[in-house]
């Protein structure tokens, strides 16, 4: 696997692949890497020529410092995972590459920065956009690979493609969780056994939810799965909705709405931010 810390010698290499026809899949992440992530890079494998990963931990996407500094960071343990599944290549720069001026752009997503994780993380999604919108000039890809695990951000990214017109396809691609049910995610590293088996009741609030949606008002299931949480000590509920899987629009009525349904949570277990979800596709209540 080849290692780039400098955009101009990546693009060098990546032109030459371009100009011998072959296709580039690209994975961005923020490293501490899981299967979560490796899903992702076999996925493009599967269908490229050459497959990209970047780890870049963007600090333009963390509207609390301490989360940032927090975030865990394990380069030389994501080279040899990458290296594992036949990753081509690991696009590894520093902040000052990535962020050589001060920016002032700004991204407007209209309600997607007003629900869930718009409503919780502000400015964050304009940092994803951003650092995304980068990636995407730099790397040039064919495709790029995405998580269903950050469902809005995903909805971001669709709109920042079509909107740009970024000549690319995005793929999303399955969650990948552990035994118990919790997604995997490289927060999970900042929990010990214990409090990961507290985490997985989040997957298993989702199933409850899931299993209400046929008799049962949104009104009700967010209730239930309120008092779920409060009965699990350690999960403190930030949000749980009922949403359109596609647009993120919060659903109100589940009589009214046709269509994929996604079921979106986020909570703190031991001072760590966790979302989850669950789609159900082609609902439609009987
Ligand atoms: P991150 O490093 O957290 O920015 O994630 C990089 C990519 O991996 C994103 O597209 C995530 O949605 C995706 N991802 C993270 N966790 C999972 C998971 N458990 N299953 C599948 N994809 C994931």
């Amino acid at each position: 696997m080849l290692q780039f810390q400098e955009i101009l010698a990546l693009q060098n290499f990546l032109w030459q692949k371009r100009k011998a026809d072959k296709k580039i899949g690209f994975v961005p992440t923020m490293g501490a890497l899981h299967e979560g992530h490796l899903s992702l890079i076999r996925l493009s494998k599967q269908e490229n020529d050459v497959t990209v990963c970047s780890v870049f931990v963007n600090p333009t996407q963390f509207n609390n410092a301490e989360d940032l500094a927090k975030y865990p960071r394990t380069i030389e343990k994501d080279a040899q995972m990458l290296e594992s599944v036949g990753c081509d290549v690991l696009f590894i720069p520093e902040v000052a590459t990535m962020y050589p001026e001060k920016t002032t752009l700004q991204f407007h997503f209209g309600h997607l920065e007003s629900v869930m994780e718009g409503k919780f993380r502000k400015g964050h999604f304009n940092g994803v956009a951003l650092v995304v919108s980068k990636l995407f000039h730099i790397v040039q890809p064919h495709r790029a690979y995405f998580g269903q695990k950050d469902l809005q951000q995903f909805a971001i990214i669709r709109i920042l493609v079509q909107d740009l017109m970024f000549p690319l396809e995005l793929i999303r691609c399955p969650i990948v969780r552990q035994a118990n049910g919790l997604a995997m995610s490289s927060r999970n590293q900042r929990l010990n056994l214990q409090e990961q088996e507290t985490a997985s009741h989040l997957y298993k609030a989702l199933l409850r939810a899931k299993a209400m949606l046929e008799s049962y008002s949104v009104k009700q299931i967010q209730k239930a799965v309120k008092e779920y949480l409060l009965n699990i000590k350690g999960i403190t509920l930030e949000y749980f909705e009922i949403a359109d899987a596609n647009t993120l629009q919060i659903i109100e009525d589940l009589n009214s709405f046709q269509g994929d349904l996604a079921l979106c949570i986020a909570a703190y277990v031991s001072g760590v931010r966790l979302i989850d979800n669950l789609i159900v596709e082609n609902f439609v209540k009987k």
